[in-house]
């Protein structure tokens, strides 16, 4: 026995048997090709799993040493928020705030408001306020700048390459991993189908 029921076809009344629609595809009709039956894929579970893979990383790359300056027999390792220190020390508050808000604040903020929503969504539960944190969050999108910030890092590293040895940490290659895992994040949402959720299973 195959699997699947017999359905006509209510463009052309073919009768067929359908086979079981797997996630993210559609059954056609054999004769006219018409949609019959559509499986919309699990559009939150793809997100979450790459966001927790993200709080992972941004951990990480705030954890683990950055950068590895050798010199002689000198050796200095700096850290995310070390570095950031070290610029307001400087006299450079703009400069340590902006870093701050671009690699710190913005995606620690975007991070905690995107599982604000989804894990409420995906378990068809409601969290006060949500949508309008979604609301917000599509908002943040523009101010997400640490492939800018990593251009930079990039650029003074080629500079500084050539006054001491300069090995990255594992934070380098983290935050790396990170702007692409939240760059398929955001992609993996599907904003129509959170706000869907608003309206409630009708
Ligand atoms: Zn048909």
């Amino acid at each position: 026995m195959s699997t699947g029921h017999l359905m006509a076809c209510h463009d052309c009344d073919l009768l067929q048997r359908i086979p079981s629609v797997p996630e993210g595809s559609a059954a056609l009709c054999r004769r006219c090709g018409i949609v019959l039956i559509k499986n919309k894929p699990k559009s939150f579970q793809r997100p979450l799993a790459l966001l927790f893979a993200a709080v992972i990383l941004f951990v990480m790359f705030n954890a683990f040493p950055f950068l590895t300056f050798k010199k002689g027999g000198l050796e200095h390792q700096t850290h995310v928020i070390t570095g950031i220190r070290q610029l307001a020390d400087q006299g450079m508050e703009a400069l340590a705030a902006l870093v701050a808000l671009n690699l710190l604040i913005v995606p620690g903020l975007h991070l905690l408001a995107s599982l604000y929503v989804l894990v409420p969504v995906s378990l068809n539960r409601k969290a006060p306020g949500m949508f309008r944190v979604f609301r917000y969050l599509r908002l943040l999108q523009p101010w997400h700048m640490v492939e800018i910030f990593m251009l930079g890092v990039l650029v003074s590293l080629v500079k500084l390459a050539k006054m001491a040895q300069i090995v990255p940490g594992v934070a380098v290659y983290s935050l790396t991993a990170f702007i692409f895992i939240m760059a398929a994040a955001s992609a993996a949402v599907d904003p129509h189908e959170v706000w869907e959720r608003w309206e409630g299973p009708r």
